[in-house]
């Protein structure tokens, strides 16, 4: 096991992950490779009165410690077992290493759009796949965690059978917004599908994904920039891994959202002076929420401009989810 001290070199590197706005600052970093190195991590930690905190990617990042940061990134083992159709991914892997694993035997985890996650990160802040409307958070398909204090050495979970699916997006220009929005909420969704509707820019995009086809023709209610929906391997559908860029977000999980509330929440976020994207995931009362409504800015420093966005949505907040979380404390 490596460990780092602030004027080693290779410290910055140990530290740094996918958000750029902000890092850990610890006076030691344990970089390690099994469970025993955890162990003498938390020991070394706990002896010294000292906070640790553990990092994968750096993807969630939310508040920096300064005192002893365990970065996992080495201990990246996946197991695969086609028969009992489970996965062993230690703490520092990400969904690319089981999917890559798992595809071979007709097999796919509740992994997210985003392939460079990691899989332990993810799945105790829940873990919405692209799938979740039909098949569930991936916190429930948990079978075995391996422990050492409140560190994740390894975890333990179901794959399930699939191998296509029906996915991909509809872009539209963001002048059309105010149409895409009507029309994602107006959908008498399947129970199968799950969309996500965002706004990036210049640019409002519907994403959708399900084992089984559907039909996407009433959201055609604008030009396509580009629509490209069919079937495809799974390992497509679960995103290409972003460099690593300064951001800052939050969400609010809802018991409803009112056309009237969405298109309000879009109004406003369109304009703050600083960027603020909006993302929706229809989630369904299954999951204890309707919806997850996500804030997100390039930048750090806008708490406030998203909590005057989230205030719209206030009657109706009944939480928020640790995915999802960025750079907040
Ligand atoms: C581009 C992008 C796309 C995303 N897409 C999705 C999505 O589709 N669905 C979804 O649900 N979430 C998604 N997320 C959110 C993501 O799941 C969370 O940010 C998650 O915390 C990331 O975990 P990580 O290990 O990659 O990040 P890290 O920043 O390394 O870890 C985040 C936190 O997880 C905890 N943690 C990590 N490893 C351990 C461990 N071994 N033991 C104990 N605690 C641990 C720690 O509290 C740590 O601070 C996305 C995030 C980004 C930035």
């Amino acid at each position: 096991m490596q460990i780092f001290h602030p004027d080693d070199p290779g410290y910055d590197d140990e530290r740094s992950g996918f958000q750029t706005g902000l890092r850990h600052e610890p006076q030691i970093i344990f970089a390690v490779e099994n469970a025993d190195d955890v162990r003498e991590a938390v020991e070394y930690a706990e002896s010294r009165g000292l906070g640790h905190a553990v990092q994968a990617t750096g993807h969630g990042l939310t508040t920096p410690t300064s005192g002893v940061l365990i970065s996992t990134k080495r201990m990246n083992g996946v197991e695969v077992d086609p028969a009992t159709r489970t996965a062993r991914a230690e703490a520092g892997a990400v969904w690319q290493d089981v999917i890559e694993r798992a595809a071979p035997h007709g097999l796919a985890p509740l992994s997210g759009d985003a392939s460079d996650v990691g899989v332990v990160g993810y799945t105790l802040g829940g873990g919405f796949g692209v799938l979740v409307r039909e098949f569930g958070l991936a916190k429930d398909r948990v079978r075995r965690t391996e422990e050492v204090a409140d560190v994740v050495t390894a975890l333990e979970f179901e794959l399930l059978e699939i191998d296509q699916v029906h996915a991909g997006s509809m872009i539209f220009e963001a002048r059309y917004a105010e149409a895409v929005f009507d029309a994602l909420h107006a959908w008498d969704l399947p129970a199968h599908v799950t969309p996500t509707l965002a706004t990036l820019g210049d640019v409002v995009r519907v994403t959708f994904a399900s084992t089984r086809p559907f039909d996407v023709g009433h959201l055609r209610v604008a030009p396509r920039l580009s629509e490209d929906v069919g079937p495809r391997p799974f390992a497509e559908a679960a995103g290409k891994p972003l460099p690593p860029h300064s951001y800052q977000g939050d969400n609010v999980l809802v018991s409803d959202l009112p056309l009237d509330a969405l298109q309000e929440v879009r109004r406003l976020a369109g304009r703050s002076t600083v960027p603020i994207f909006i993302g929706v995931l229809p989630l369904g009362g299954a999951l204890g929420a309707s919806h997850v409504v996500k804030l997100i800015s390039p930048r750090l420093g806008v708490e406030e401009l998203h909590e005057e966005v989230f205030a719209v949505l206030r009657p109706w907040v009944i939480g928020r989810t640790p995915n999802f979380r960025y750079a907040v404390g």
